[in-house]
This record gives C-alpha cells, structure tokens and sequence, in this order.
C-alpha cells in the first residue's frame, strides 16, 4: 500500500496520457499554448501499461486517463484496451474536454470506463469561445448529451469557477434540472496570469447562491476526497447532485488520496509539488519493476503534508507560492 508519513493511502493514480490539447482554456495555458514534449519524452503505450501495473501491485484501485486532451492521444483506445485486459478489476475513468469525445463511445462501453468526466465551464458559445479561445462549443454539449443517453455512463460536468459562473447559474441548472449528472465547480488554482484578473470566485460564494435558489442539502454521505457534496432541490421539484471543490480556500490535502503520472514518465505526488520522480529514466535504464516500485514508494514517503497556494479573494485573486507548471502538462 502506498502510505505516506501523514498515513495516507494512495490508490487512485492520475495519468496525464499527452500534453497536447486543442483548446486554450485560459485559467490553464496562455493563448499561444505550451512548449510541447518531443516524442521521444512521452511514455510510449507499453510504458504506460508497465508502470499502472507497478501502481496496480501497490494498491491503486483506480485510474484516470487525463491531460492535455486525452482524447488526442493517437493509441488512447489501445491503453485503455490493454489496461482492461491486464487489470479486469481496475475501475477506468477519463476527464476529457468532450470535444471529440462523441467517436468514442462504443470503445469506452467495451472497455467498461464508464466514469466521465466532461469540462464545460458555460452553457453560453459565445462565452465558451471566450474561455477556451476555440469555437467547439457544439461538439461538447452534443457528446454530453449523448453520454447522458446511455446510462452505463456515471457523468459528471467540470466547470471551474469564476464570478461569470454566478452570472449563468441559472442556465446550468435549468440545462441540467433533469439530466443524469453531477455537476461539480471547482476553484480556480492559479497556473496561468488570469489567476490575478480578480475573478477568482471562492466556493463559498457558489454554495450561498445555490442555497438561494432551492432547498440545498449537504450529503456528506456522497462526498469524495475532494468533493464536498450537496443536493439542490432545484424549483422544489428537480433533485441536482452537486459537487463543490475547493482546493485554494479550504484545501483538502488531509484526505489526498491521489497520484499523478505525467506523460513524460514523471510521478509527481501532489499537483502543487515543485518535485518530479523520473520513473522513465529508471524503466529504460533497465530497472526492474521491483526497483521502480522502491522508486515509487520513496517518493511517496516524501509527499509534503499540504500544498501552499494562497487564497487572496478580494485582492486581485489567489496567487501561487511554487511554480509548478501548467494544469495541462501535470493532468488536472
Ligand atoms: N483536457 C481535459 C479537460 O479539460 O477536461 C483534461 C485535462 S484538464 C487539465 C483537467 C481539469 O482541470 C479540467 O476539468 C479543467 O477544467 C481543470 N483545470 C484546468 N486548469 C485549472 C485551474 N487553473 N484551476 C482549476 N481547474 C483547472
Ligand atoms: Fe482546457 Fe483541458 Fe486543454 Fe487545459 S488541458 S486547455 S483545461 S481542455
């Protein structure tokens, strides 16, 4: 079991599968986009597959493809075929943007990831394009419907938060009153420059504008490690699940439960961590997997207790004390 010195127990790994995306949502990366890995840096599908096993053997239950857009990925199918066939019992699961998601789906249903995540921050496409500098809009709300179709899908809609959010609350839960999802609003943390443009909403805010518009009831029997989770009782007669994440004003660092593998090999114990655990220079070293393992369980005995981003709500937006990054190379 993978236990830190704060006896937490990991068992849930994050993978970032590509850096590449083809939106350029602003709270993530800046207009012009990221440097990008050469080939030759990104874990190749084999690689991929031998190193969750090695997870796998120290007690992760559950994986999630991620990015950059995963979808992207050309072989994405291929790891998720070859990480069903070795590990039937591993629950699958994938945060995509949703912009091609809508190909996808028979492959999804016959390698059993049923979990999915869809980022959608608006239901405006004017606003969307404003966000995420693309116009794709369409695409997304279309695969989401979809999604929500089959119900073999557990679906649930991504948006992070800003004082716009506020402004569309509304059209959210009008859109989704009686869909099949969860909607889950997360906190901006702050990667990019817009981090200081003064929008930075604290969930706070969400949770008394929902409360101010139905019967809003916290489940604590439905929460995650990160989620805080309600029910509204939306016009007094639509029941909407919803999730609350808020990682700046009220961190959740004592039930972290996550691992992250980024796409260039690196293990990175916390998203905010300044440190990277190169397993690629290790695995094609020659190391063995009981050697990566050992790897893998000393930099997880070094997991720091908490992250240090600071909330400065009011004054301009939060701001972070390490530079780690972009959301879309590590895997949100
Ligand atoms: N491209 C995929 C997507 O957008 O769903 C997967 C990768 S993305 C980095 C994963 C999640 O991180 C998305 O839900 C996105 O909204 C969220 N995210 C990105 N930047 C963020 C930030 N600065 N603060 C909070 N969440 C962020
Ligand atoms: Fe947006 Fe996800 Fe791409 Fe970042 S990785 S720009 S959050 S779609």
């Amino acid at each position: 079991m993978l236990t830190d010195s704060y006896q937490r127990k990991h068992d849930y790994l994050r993978v970032s599968i590509t850096d590449h995306c083809n939106l350029r949502c602003e709270y993530c990366m800046p207009p012009e986009g990221v440097e990008l890995l050469s080939h030759d840096e990104v874990l190749r599908n084999e690689e991929f597959i031998r190193l969750i096993g090695i997870f796998v053997s120290l007690g992760v239950v559950k994986v999630r493809f991620t990015g950059g857009e995963p979808l992207l990925r050309r072989g994405f199918i291929d790891i998720v075929a070859a990480a069903r066939d070795r590990f039937p019992d591993l629950e699958l699961c994938l945060t995509t943007n949703g912009t091609l998601l809508a190909d996808f789906f028979p492959y999804l249903r016959r390698h059993r990831l049923r979990k999915l995540n869809i980022s959608l921050d608006t239901l405006s496409r004017a606003r969307y394009r404003k966000i995420t500098r693309r116009d794709c809009f369409e695409n997304v709300i279309g695969s989401i419907d979809l999604a929500l179709e089959d119900p073999g899908f557990d679906v649930k809609i991504n948006a992070v938060l800003s004082a716009d959010t506020i402004a569309e609350l509304d059209d959210f839960l009008e859109y989704f009153k009686d869909r099949n999802a969860s909607l889950r609003f997360i906190e901006r943390m702050p990667f990019t420059a817009e981090s200081g443009n003064g929008t930075f909403l604290p969930s706070d805010r969400l949770v008394e504008e929902l409360a101010a518009r139905g019967e809003l009831t916290r489940d604590r029997a439905i929460d995650t490690n990160v989620a805080l989770m309600y029910r509204l009782m939306y016009r007094g007669r639509y029941p909407i699940r919803i999730g609350v994440i808020p990682p700046v004003s009220n961190k959740f660092c004592a039930s972290c439960n996550r691992l992250r593998l980024m796409s260039n090999g690196n293990l990175k114990t916390c998203l905010h961590s300044e440190t990277d655990h190169g397993l690629k220079e290790l695995m094609r070293g020659g190391a063995d997997d009981a050697a990566i393992a050992r790897e893998i369980l000393a930099a997880v005995s070094q997991k720091h207790e908490g992250h240090r981003l600071e909330c400065r709500a009011g004054e301009g937006g939060c701001c972070a004390l390490v530079n780690t990054g972009c959301m879309s190379k590590i895997g949100g």
